[in-house]
């Protein structure tokens, strides 16, 4: 199974109700432990990137380190390109072998973010089995290349979501519904959760045909994370707390090892605290077991 899509995935996630974690990665030593820990859990998993990481090492590069893991998994492994907001690079990770391609043109008129995703649904789906995620309004904060401040987010008109679902013959949707990037400014973030069942029961009937995906998973608390899945979404992307576990762990171990120069004991250290925080989300998105 190992290579697969997201579409696949997602829709069973979205039948059984449980989350697929979406993780963001920036090292090979953060993609091993989130595979790994995975592996453990028998849990599928999408590993994701995003743009500026892709730029920095490569897609080549990536994927090749992608394929040689998930090739060996006993579990299926999804490669997403995260919030690309260049149609043209889209079509090169697609080509590259990323397996799902997020096209975020929400930041255009609504005719123009329908005509950039269908190209890159188009194009995506004429080259192989490669599934296409699209975003409809705004979600906040700060991802590499898109920055919007928080309260003039805008979010997902359910009013359009039909229609733009057909149009682009997207297959994953992420519909702004009030989560953001980064660290979230209150403990209790406003959610939208209304807004997020409608889409979910206007695009799904009993047939589920456009799994949902939530953007922002860093911070969110757990009861939020099990009512965005009792309600439909499957996707749940975590960015932010990875790059906070990375960091932290390096600062720590290098603080309690002031005089030792092996790079390789740093690596360790910090893929058992990724593999730790990866434990805590499979629980919470009740995806153990399901791979
Ligand atoms: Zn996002």
């Amino acid at each position: 199974m190992s290579i697969v899509n997201a579409r696949e995935l997602l829709i069973k996630a979205t039948q059984e109700r449980y989350a697929v974690g979406a993780f963001n990665i920036t090292s090979l030593v953060q993609m091993e432990a989130v595979i790994e820990a995975h592996i453990d859990c028998k849990a599928p998993v999408i590993i994701q990137t995003s743009v500026a990481p892709a730029k920095f090492l490569g897609m080549n590069v990536l994927v090749a380190i992608y394929r040689t893991l998930a090739e060996s998994a006993p579990i299926p492994v999804c490669l997403h390109l995260d919030h690309c907001t260049d149609v043209a690079y889209c079509k090169k990770g697609a080509e590259a072998g990323y397996t799902n391609i997020m096209v975020d043109a929400s930041k255009q008129h609504f005719d123009e973010n329908i005509r950039q995703t269908k190209e890159v649904v188009d194009y995506c789906h004429a080259l192989g089995d490669i599934s296409v995620e699209g975003e409809l309004g705004t979600v906040g904060g700060v991802e590499d290349q898109v920055r919007v401040v928080e309260n003039e987010a805008e979010l997902c008109n359910p009013d359009q979501v039909l229609a733009f679902i057909e149009r682009t013959g997207v297959d994953l949707l992420a519909p702004a519904i009030g989560t953001a990037h980064g660290i979230y400014a209150t403990r209790n973030p406003k959610i939208d959760f209304e807004r997020f069942k409608k889409i979910f029961d206007l695009v799904n009937g009993e047939t589920i045909r456009t799994p949902l995906v939530v953007h922002g998973g860093t911070g969110l608390p757990r009861d939020y994370v099990e009512r965005f899945i009792a309600y439909g979404g499957s996707k749940v992307n975590v960015s932010t707390e990875l790059k906070h576990v990375l960091i932290d762990a390096t600062y720590q171990y290098m603080n309690a090892h002031p005089k030792e120069y092996d790079p390789g004991k740093i690596d360790r250290a910090v893929k058992e605290v990724t593999r730790q925080t990866v434990f805590n989300w499979i629980e919470w998105f009740g995806c153990r077991g399901k791979a």
